[in-house]
């Protein structure tokens, strides 16, 4: 790739808000270097791929389940990708793991993305163009400014860009002490933003469970469960995605995780009312930033006299909707600068 330096924008982290970031400043003919610490593009809209002895290819949607859109930019992307043949439609069988009541109404479309959530970013930043390059597995511990230009200084010491201007993502605690250098205001709207976290279970069994549901929702302890089978293009294992609570995941959190894992199937099983089967797979993993409970209330921030922007779904709240929104308002204010 030959992207003429420096880059106009340098993004730091590459789920739904960066990409929706990247993706608008490539159409309006800017250059992008996106970060990300992951191994792959896509932050929280994740999927854990597993190769099991006796079962075989598992993958578990362990973070964002599906997309509702709402406003007509996302609505647009859902179609786009629909097209594409990346989105599905999902329409489960929903059940309320509480007392019987009906699935409220209004929820509108879930989209999901083919062949897991991950697919959503994978998709993305495989179309991010010409003037786009994209490094994983570079934690980004410091950004510098040398006369009009920033650079990003990874864990490891190395330096990326330059770039003219700078759009962190990252959730809100990452972001804050990337910008608090640069910007007091900036590091105090996002200190004001806090997180549930979340506990995901991801459990297979070898024969299937005969559950009356696809997607429940709402006991005490359980936020979520969803059979993975029961989106299209998944594997036909029975396989299971448990979601803590999030006052239970926050009060486990640094317990064992597979204590954590085996704990919610206890609480599944306590909620049919029948035990279940030994699990052929079971494992977890601990989300800290999972859901923000108190966002911005702004579509982006802006540093008052610097190239320095922050978006994410710390803006606006905890959907995949929200996060897109906020990295394409972002971008269009670094166009505008
Ligand atoms: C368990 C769970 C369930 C959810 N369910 C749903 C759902 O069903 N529907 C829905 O709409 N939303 C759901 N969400 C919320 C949704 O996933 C998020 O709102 C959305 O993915 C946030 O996107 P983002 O780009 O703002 O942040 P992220 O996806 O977190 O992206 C930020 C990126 O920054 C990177 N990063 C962080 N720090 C650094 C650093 N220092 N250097 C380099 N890179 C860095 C991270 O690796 C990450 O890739 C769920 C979230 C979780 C965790």
């Amino acid at each position: 790739m030959n992207i003429p330096r420096p880059f106009d924008t340098l993004i730091v982290g590459a789920g739904l808000a960066g990409l929706a970031a990247a993706r608008e400043l490539g159409a309006r003919g800017r250059s992008v270097l996106l970060l990300d610490k992951g191994r792959t593009a896509g932050g929280r809209a994740s999927t854990r791929r597993v190769e099991h002895p006796a079962l075989g290819a598992l993958s578990f949607d362990h973070g964002a389940q599906f997309a509702t859109a709402r406003g007509e930019a996302f609505r647009a992307l859902c179609e786009e990708l629909r097209v594409a043949g990346e989105v599905v439609p999902w329409s489960p069988r929903w059940a309320w793991l509480g007392t019987p009541s009906a699935e409220p109404e209004g929820r509108g479309i879930r989209w999901i993305a083919m062949p897991g959530c991950s697919q959503w970013g994978r998709g993305l930043a495989s179309r991010l163009g010409e003037r786009a390059e994209l490094r994983t597995s570079v934690t980004v511990s410091e950004l510098v400014r040398a006369g009009e230009l920033w650079w990003a200084v990874d864990t490891s010491g190395e330096r990326h860009g330059p770039a003219r201007s700078v759009l962190v993502t990252a959730p809100a605690p990452q972001s804050r002490a990337l910008l608090a250098p640069h910007d007091a205001e900036m590091a105090e709207a996002l200190a004001a933003v806090s997180y549930a976290p979340c506990i995901a279970a991801m459990a297979a069994w070898l024969a299937p469970l005969d559950l009356p549901f696809d997607l429940a929702e709402g006991s005490s302890h359980l936020g979520l469960v969803v059979r993975e089978a029961s989106k299209p293009g998944r594997p036909a294992a029975e396989a299971l995605v448990l979601h803590g609570a999030p006052d239970w995941s926050a009060a486990h959190l640094d317990d064992d995780p597979r204590a954590s894992a085996r704990a919610l199937l206890d609480e599944l099983s306590r909620a049919l009312g029948r035990g279940l089967p030994e699990p052929a797979h079971l494992d977890a993993h601990r989300w800290r930033y999972a859901a923000v409970l108190r966002a911005i209330g702004k579509l982006h921030l802006a540093a008052h006299d610097l190239p320095l922007f922050a978006a994410g779904d710390s803006c606006l709240g905890p959907r995949l909707e929200f996060a897109f929104e906020s990295g394409l308002s972002a971008a269009r204010a670094i166009v505008a600068l």
